[in-house]
């Protein structure tokens, strides 16, 4: 399996494979960039088709974290790890341990938190073994309210506010009462971003693969469940892509009639020239790395040791500024919205005197 010559590879400092056989453990940690900080990302469990899917995802959503947090504006490197092998099935405390273990020989160059498939008890087994972990730590939130470390509630307030955004700029609405989302995905990220925009009146129709997650959304929300495949040709105002990567891309593009695209997957672009793709639509891209900050930006301040919840609700409500400023430039330029969004990272790794990813081209 080629790495160097890989497509996805952006000369990451560190691809780590790792084993252990004993506890089924599989799984590939990957830091893109350091230049601003330890690298930072979550740890995602998914039943790959193959090794070289695993890296493919693992090549692509550590990159994106750098561009997150220096977008984010955020002391923090790239980085990211993926387990294979099915969460609902394969996961083991001694499978969490041992990939703990792993990330410990790593020494703090890669920090890992939840992501898709694994849970805070998950992250906190691994912490058995690890201290170089995020995203566990009990806490306050601005209500006085205990939270768990799970980041999955910021990053479902940050969407939901970039949504807002995107839908003044789109559709020239403050309100989101009466407009139509199709969410792709309720679980952890998907179903709160639901019950934010049910409380702003919108309606909802929402597609999972896992039938007790459609069940409670349903439920919860008064939602409209459809097939996964139906999801993207829905009449919709907007498409919110909340469970994988890689979902707009030549097949899908032509099929949606959203006028906006915006949510908390990762790497929701196949290829980078589908922004250009949208674009052409006239379809509104809110870059996902921009919109999905609210989990890093949570655990930035859970890190710090949560001293300040105000300060971490203002800095989350930062992405609608970002946003707005991408959607500008972009339409001032005539360049897709993910085009801007990588300039933006750039000149913000810049402003902090770093070595960014691609500063020799820059
Ligand atoms: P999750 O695993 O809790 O939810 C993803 C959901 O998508 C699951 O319910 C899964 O069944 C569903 N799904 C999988 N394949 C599907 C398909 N083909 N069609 C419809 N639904 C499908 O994960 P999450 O934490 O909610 O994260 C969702 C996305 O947001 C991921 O891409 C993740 O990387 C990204 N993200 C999450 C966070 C966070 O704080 N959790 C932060 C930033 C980005």
């Amino acid at each position: 399996m080629p790495v160097f010559s890989h497509r996805e590879f952006d000369d990451h400092e560190e691809v780590v494979f790792v084993s252990d056989a004993s506890a089924g453990l599989r799984g590939i940690i990957a830091i893109h960039n350091t230049s601003r900080g330890p690298s930072l990302g979550g740890c995602r469990m998914f039943p790959y088709a193959s090794d070289e899917e695993a890296l493919r995802d693992v090549l692509r959503l550590s990159r994106g974290m750098t561009y997150k947090s220096a977008v984010a504006d955020l002391d923090l490197g790239g980085g990211k790890s993926v387990i294979i092998g099915n969460p609902r099935t394969d996961k083991t405390a001694d499978l969490l341990r041992a990939m703990g273990r792993a990330i410990g020989k790593l020494h703090g160059r890669y920090i890992a938190a939840e992501d898709s498939g694994i849970s805070v008890e998950d992250v906190k087994a691994m912490a058995e073994e690890t201290a170089w972990v995020a995203g566990i730590a009990d806490r306050h939130g601005t209500d006085g309210s205990l939270l768990s470390g799970d980041p999955s509630p910021a990053t479902a307030l940050g969407t939901f506010l970039g949504i807002r955004v995107a839908a003044r700029r789109r559709l020239g609405r403050d309100s989101l009462k009466g407009l139509r989302v199709a969410i792709q995905g309720v679980g952890s990220v998907g179903h709160r971003l639901a019950g934010h925009l049910c409380e702003a009146g919108a309606k909802l129709w929402i597609c999972d693969v896992h039938h007790d997650l459609l069940a409670r959304a349903e439920a919860a929300f008064n939602a409209t469940v459809v097939e996964p495949d139906e999801i993207y040709g829905l009449d919709v105002d907007i498409f919110s892509p909340c469970a994988l990567g890689a979902v707009l891309n030549d097949v899908t593009i032509p099929r949606l009639r959203a006028r906006i695209v915006a949510g908390a997957a990762n790497n929701q672009l196949s290829e980078a020239r589908h922004g250009a793709d949208l674009l052409k639509h006239q379809i509104l891209y809110a870059p996902d790395y921009v919109i999905n900050a609210g989990g890093i930006i949570d655990v930035w301040y859970q890190r710090r040791g949560n001293r300040d919840p105000e300060a971490a609700a203002e800095h989350i409500k930062g992405i609608e500024k970002t946003l707005d400023e991408i959607f500008t430039r972009a339409q001032r330029c005539g360049l897709p919205t993910n085009i801007v969004a990588d300039r933006v990272a750039e000149e913000r790794f810049r402003r902090m005197g770093t070595k960014g990813p691609h500063a020799a081209a820059a």
